[in-house]
């Protein structure tokens, strides 16, 4: 049977962590390695970090996590509700960023793309951003493994 859990937390850069933890906590079902594990941490870390900073820009908001295994792959689901973004092509792009002045370097979703097997995001101006990510543990296993009891 797929598991599967939802979370819904506030838009603060506190709930990062718990976000990125929470995630990898559900994920060491699929007994992935300590290198998989860092990708989706890392990977969720990037979008939700995204939310904080660009969906809302400080603003009070909620951002969304919905995770679902399937075999050996987990399915993440990471959206919010804020500005969205206008040309999701352009965002894609390496070192693409709109804050200017800041210390961003305008890679996020390339290292989503780089980490995690899928990636596909959901976006318009107004409408909030949906970022999808799936990832399949297994693939290179070395090992060393993240939940050996
Ligand atoms: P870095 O992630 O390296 O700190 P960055 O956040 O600017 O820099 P990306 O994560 O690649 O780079 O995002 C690229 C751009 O896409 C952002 O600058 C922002 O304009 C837009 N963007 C990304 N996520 C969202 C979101 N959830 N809501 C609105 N805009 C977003
Ligand atoms: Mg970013």
């Amino acid at each position: 049977m797929n598991n599967y859990m939802k979370l819904e937390f506030t838009a603060l850069s506190e709930n990062e962590p718990f976000a990125r933890n929470a995630v990898a906590a559900f994920c060491l079902a699929l007994d992935p390695s300590l290198d998989e594990l860092s990708d989706v941490k890392t990977a969720v870390s990037e979008a939700v970090t995204n939310c904080i900073v660009h969906a809302y820009r400080g603003m009070q908001g909620k951002i969304c996590i919905e995770c679902e295994t399937e075999g050996d792959a987990v399915h993440i689901r990471i959206s919010d509700s804020g500005r969205g973004i206008e040309d999701v092509a352009k965002a894609l792009e390496p070192f693409y960023t709109t804050s200017e002045g800041e210390e961003r370097s305008g890679m996020g979703f390339t290292i989503m793309q780089t980490f995690m097997s899928d990636f596909a995001v959901q976006s318009e101006k107004g409408g909030g951003t949906c970022v999808r990510m799936s990832k399949y543990f297994g693939r290179n296993k070395s090992s060393e493994v993240a939940n050996a009891e």
